[in-house]
C-alpha cells in the first residue's frame, strides 16, 4: 500500500535520513521507535511530502510521489497527483492541531467539504459516526478548549479518519498527554487496529507497541537499525543499540 525506497534527507549540512526503506502492506500496524532526534518525524513527513526529500522513492497506492532521476535526485509528481496521493493519508501529530475558533463538528466536516467537495448532510452524518466511534458522540458542538488533551487527540483522529484514508499515521499521538489521558487514545488506536486499518505510529508506548504492532522498526541516526516482528524486536532484540534503547524507555 506504501513503498519508501532509500530516502535521504538532509536539513543543511545535517544527514537526518541516510537511506531509510520501508514497505507496508494493507491492514498492517508498524510501531517506529527510536531515541529523540533519530528522525523518526522527520521520516514520517517526508512519507506525506510535509517535507521534500533529497533523494529516494515514495510509491502509494500504484500512484509515484516522488522518484529519482538518473542523477539520484529526487523528482516530483505533479501537485495535482501529489494532493490525491496525500489524501490517502491521514496524519495525527503530538500536538492536537484543530481549528481553534471551529467547533468539533466544523473540524471534522472542513476538509471533507473543502477538498472533497462534499455534499454537507453526508459530511455532517460522517462526522457524527465518526464522533460515536471515538466516544465523542456529545461533545458534537463543543469547542477543543473546552476538551481535554485526550479528548482532542482523539477529535483529531477522527477529524484524519473523515477523508477516509487507505493509511494513518500518527507520530507520538499521547506523548503530550497526562498518563491518565493516553489510556483512551491508545483505546482509539487500537479499535482501528481491530479494524484492519493501515498503520504507522511513532511511539514511546512499548506496551502498545507490543500489543498492537505486528511489526516494530527501532530507528538511530537517520538509519534503520533494526526491524522485524514486534515481540522479537521488543523482547529479543538482536542490536546493542536497540537493546539500549528498550532499556532507557521501559
Ligand atoms: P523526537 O523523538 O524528539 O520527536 P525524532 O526522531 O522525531 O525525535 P526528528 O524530529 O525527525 O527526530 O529530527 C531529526 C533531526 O533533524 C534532529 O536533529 C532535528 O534537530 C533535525 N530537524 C528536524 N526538523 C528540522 C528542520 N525543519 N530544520 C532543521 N533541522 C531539523
Ligand atoms: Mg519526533
Amino acid at each position: 500500500i506504501l513503498q519508501a525506497q532509500d530516502i535521504y534527507k538532509k536539513f543543511n549540512s545535517t544527514e537526518v535520513l541516510k537511506g531509510i526503506s520501508l514497505q507496508v502492506e494493507k491492514g498492517e500496524v508498524i510501531a517506529i521507535i527510536g531515541p529523540s532526534g533519530s528522525g523518526k518525524s522527520t521520516f514520517l513527513r517526508c512519507l506525506n511530502r510535509l517535507e521534500t526529500i533529497d533523494r529516494g522513492r515514495i510509491e502509494i497506492q500504484g500512484g509515484i510521489m516522488v522518484e529519482n532521476d538518473a542523477g539520484g535526485r529526487a523528482v516530483y509528481s505533479s501537485e495535482k497527483d501529489i494532493a490525491r496521493m496525500r489524501q490517502k493519508m491521514g496524519m495525527v501529530f503530538q500536538s492536537f492541531n484543530l481549528f481553534p475558533h471551529m467547533s468539533v463538528l466544523e473540524n471534522l466536516m472542513l476538509a471533507p467539504l473543502l477538498v472533497n467537495k462534499a455534499d454537507p448532510d453526508q459530511a455532517r452524518e460522517t462526522a457524527l459516526a465518526l464522533l460515536n466511534k471515538v466516544g465523542l458522540e456529545n461533545n458534537a458542538n463543543s469547542y477543543p478548549f473546552e476538551l481535554s488533551g485526550g479528548m482532542q487527540q482523539r477529535v483529531a483522529i477522527a477529524r484524519a479518519l473523515a477523508l477516509n484514508p487507505d493509511i494513518m499515521c500518527f507520530d507520538e499521538p499521547t506523548s503530550a498527554l497526562d498518563p491518565e489521558l493516553t489510556g483512551e487514545v491508545l483505546q482509539v488506536m487500537k479499535d482501528l487496529a481491530m479494524e484492519h486499518m493501515t498503520m504507522v505510529v511513532v511511539t514511546h508506548e512499548i506496551g502498545f507497541a507490543r500489543e498492537v504492532a505486528q511489526r516494530v522498526i527501532f530507528m538511530d541516526e537517520g538509519l534503520i537499525v533494526e526491524e522485524g516482528k514486534a515481540e522479537e524486536v521488543l523482547l529479543n532484540p538482536c542490536q546493542e543499540r536497540t537493546r539500549n534503547f528498550l532499556s532507557k524507555v521501559l
